[in-house]
């Protein structure tokens, strides 16, 4: 169990709660401090601190960026963002508008694997402005294409398969800079995920540190015991700060943790949270 939960989804992206409600089921599992971090959009963040606020939880304004890095897509999480800030505005508006043209070429190829009219099924399941895959998977598991999520990636949406079309996403550099300018600290989200050989891991993570990262999902709701152990192990040797978060995305969604069901940081860890709890007396007075 941690108290702090720093990686969420609400229905403003892939989640299936509204963010008050997100808020309110983070409370009843005893987190104290919850980042909403939708994928791309910052649009849940006013409603999710108005019900934090009520209940006396601690919301962190964050957002989950997707980034395309050499070969793969990353997802850099963005901890303690000013939501209001422009360049950050400008750059997630840009990643919406294209999440909008990929929704429509997803559909125009699920059309032509025998599933019509899947973008309007698949917007019928997000309340936001972040459409992605995975609404198209709740789409094909109610039309009886697909058992569940990770079949409806296995034969349509993953990378690779019919309906599969890449995003036009950020650059790291981009992603860190909007982060920034929005004073906030960027953070490599679930690193185990992508499946990186060892080369090109420390590749991503001098370059992450280089351009100003703060640092690393350490433990995640994805990992495993070894996973956390290894990139425990990295954070520190790159000097990076360590962030824990479920990545969850609603009750029904069998995909990761319970929200603050995690384990501890390892001790070797700093954690990322340092940052802000030190920062912040400075910022109540800028
Ligand atoms: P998108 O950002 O539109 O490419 O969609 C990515 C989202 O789909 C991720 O944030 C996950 O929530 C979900 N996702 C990706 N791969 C899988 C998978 N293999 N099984 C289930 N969900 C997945
Ligand atoms: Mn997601
Ligand atoms: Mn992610
Ligand atoms: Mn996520």
């Amino acid at each position: 169990m941690s108290v702090y939960d720093l990686h969420a989804h609400s229905l403003c992206s892939d989640g299936t709660l509204t963010p008050a409600e997100l808020v309110a089921r983070a409370h009843a599992q005893g987190v104290r401090t919850l980042a909403l971090t939708d994928h791309d959009t910052v649009a849940g963040i006013g409603a999710a601190g108005a019900a934090a606020a009520t209940l006396g939880l601690e919301l962190v304004p964050g957002v989950e960026i997707s980034v395309h890095w050499e070969t793969v897509t990353l997802h850099i999480v963005g901890l303690y963002i000013d939501p209001a800030n422009a360049t950050l505005q400008d750059g997630l508006a840009e990643l919406l508008e294209s999440r909008r043209q990929r929704a429509l070429e997803i559909g125009a190829r699920l059309a032509q694997c025998g599933v019509p009219d899947a973008l309007a099924g698949a917007a019928a399941y997000g309340a936001g402005p972040s459409i992605s895959r995975t609404h198209f998977a709740r789409y094909l598991i109610e039309t009886g294409c697909a058992r569940d999520v990770q079949t409806a990636f296995k034969y349509y949406l993953g990378k690779g398969k019919p309906a599969y079309v890449p995003g036009n996403w950020a650059t790291l550099a981009q992603a860190l800079a909007w982060i920034d300018a929005a004073r906030g600290f960027a953070v490599i989200a679930h690193p185990a995920r992508y499946r990186l050989g060892n080369r090109k891991l420390n590749r991503l993570l001098g370059e992450f540190k280089a351009l100003g990262g703060a640092g690393v999902e350490v433990v995640s709701g994805s990992h495993s015991r070894e996973e956390t152990t290894r990139f425990a192990a990295l954070a520190v040797r790159y000097g990076l700060l360590a962030s824990v978060g479920s990545d969850y995305h609603g009750p029904a969604v069998k995909l990761w943790a319970e929200l603050g069901r995690l384990s501890p940081l390892p001790a070797v860890c700093t954690p990322v949270w340092q940052a802000w709890e030190t920062a912040r007396p400075s910022r109540a007075l800028a």
